[in-house]
């Protein structure tokens, strides 16, 4: 039996790199599969939040993943901390991971920056309440981006070790990443050799998906690239990490690959390709913008979805946390 869990963090804007690495490929799981949707704010907090805005930044997302047309009432749509079995599962965990398994996470050093004695033990920990969230569920597969490829083989790492730990070798499946499309790595407008990011505190390095068409329009103008023109074939995009970015981008919003698109846009000067990659991106991201918009009107709505979502969650994890604590020999 396939189950999907993926989650998403509360902590600002949805870009472009969400949409395209995640959200997206979510909406298109949920014909074929049982999917679970999480906004993580557990996750959230490893770095600091203002409680206002976690909570408005977490409705946000929830109208954004329901514009993109995740649908709560066939699939599974909550925010993880009115689930604690996460919470408990990923205490268990934390006794699971090494140190050694941890200090090799680069998200970690990333978010960390350089005063690493100063980062919250919460943020050490994120790949084991990560693991606990789907492991809850038994999830075998986990559509995301690139970035988070490593952070899923610790999952793999820690339900190997319980399994081998406890004598149950077929408790927890060993779950695979999905990742999917042309942009599983959408990179920063201002810096091609960086993520996108919501959390970036330049919001000229990303897309968000309430831009409208002038901001997105500008962004784009100004994102950085070379002098080049495009090339005609997809080897000369290498070495030119913004003009495969701008490219890759192209792309995935017009769900071809990128041989297609540089059939069409290669030897283009930027000043030419721009304006047309701007229109590409308004017009997928317009309509979803103007729904999350919509959606936002009644916050009482999607506040009920979320309580309904995890009441569905709790419904799944609660006997697999049974069973954990069996397993592991807590009296019950
Ligand atoms: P933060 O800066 O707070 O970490 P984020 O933009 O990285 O925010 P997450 O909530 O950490 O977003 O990740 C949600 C999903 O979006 C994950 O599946 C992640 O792999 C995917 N994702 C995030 N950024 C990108 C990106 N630039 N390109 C492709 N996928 C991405
Ligand atoms: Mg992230």
């Amino acid at each position: 039996e396939n189950r999907i869990f993926s989650g998403i963090q509360p902590t600002g804007n949805l870009t472009l790199g969400n949409y395209l690495g995640a959200i997206r490929n979510w909406a298109a799981l949920q014909d074929d599969y049982e999917c679970i949707y999480c906004l993580v704010d557990l996750h959230a907090i490893t770095l600091f939040q203002n409680p206002e805005e976690l909570r408005r930044n977490t409705r946000e997302v929830a109208a954004g993943l329901l514009a993109c047309g995740i649908d709560p009432k066939k699939h599974i749509l909550f925010n993880q901390s009115q689930n604690q079995d996460h919470a408990e599962l990923a205490w268990i965990f934390n006794c699971v991971a090494r140190m050694g398994w941890l200090n090799r996470m680069t998200q970690f050093k990333e978010k960390a920056g350089k005063n690493r004695e100063n980062a919250s033990t919460g943020l050490f920990v994120y790949p084991n309440l990560m693991a606990a969230d789907i492991l809850a569920y038994k999830a075998t597969h986990v559509p995301v981006g690139e970035d988070q490829k490593q952070h899923l083989e610790l999952a793999r790492d820690i339900a190997a070790k319980f399994n081998n730990d406890w004598e149950k070798p077929d408790f927890f499946p060993l779950t695979e990443p999905l990742i999917l499309g042309a942009a599983t790595r959408v990179m920063s407008l201002r810096d091609g050799t960086k993520k996108m990011s919501k959390s970036d505190p330049s919001d000229m390095s990303r897309i968000n998906m309430t831009d409208g068409p002038d901001a997105i329009a500008q962004k784009i103008r100004k994102a950085k690239t070379d002098p080049e023109a495009l090339p005609s074939e997809a080897e000369g995009l290498e070495g030119r990490p913004e003009a495969q970015n701008l490219v890759n981008i192209y792309a995935a919003l017009r769900g071809v690959d990128v041989e297609t698109a540089l059939g069409d846009v290669g030897g283009k000067q930027f000043s030419e390709f721009k304006p047309i990659l701007s229109d590409v991106a308004v017009s997928v991201l317009g309509p979803i913008g103007e729904e999350m918009q919509r959606l936002l009107q009644d916050v009482a709505e999607i506040d009920r979805i979320l309580c309904e979502g995890s009441e569905r969650s709790r419904a799944i994890t609660n006997p697999i946390l049974r069973e954990v604590r069996e397993v592991v020999g807590f009296v019950q």
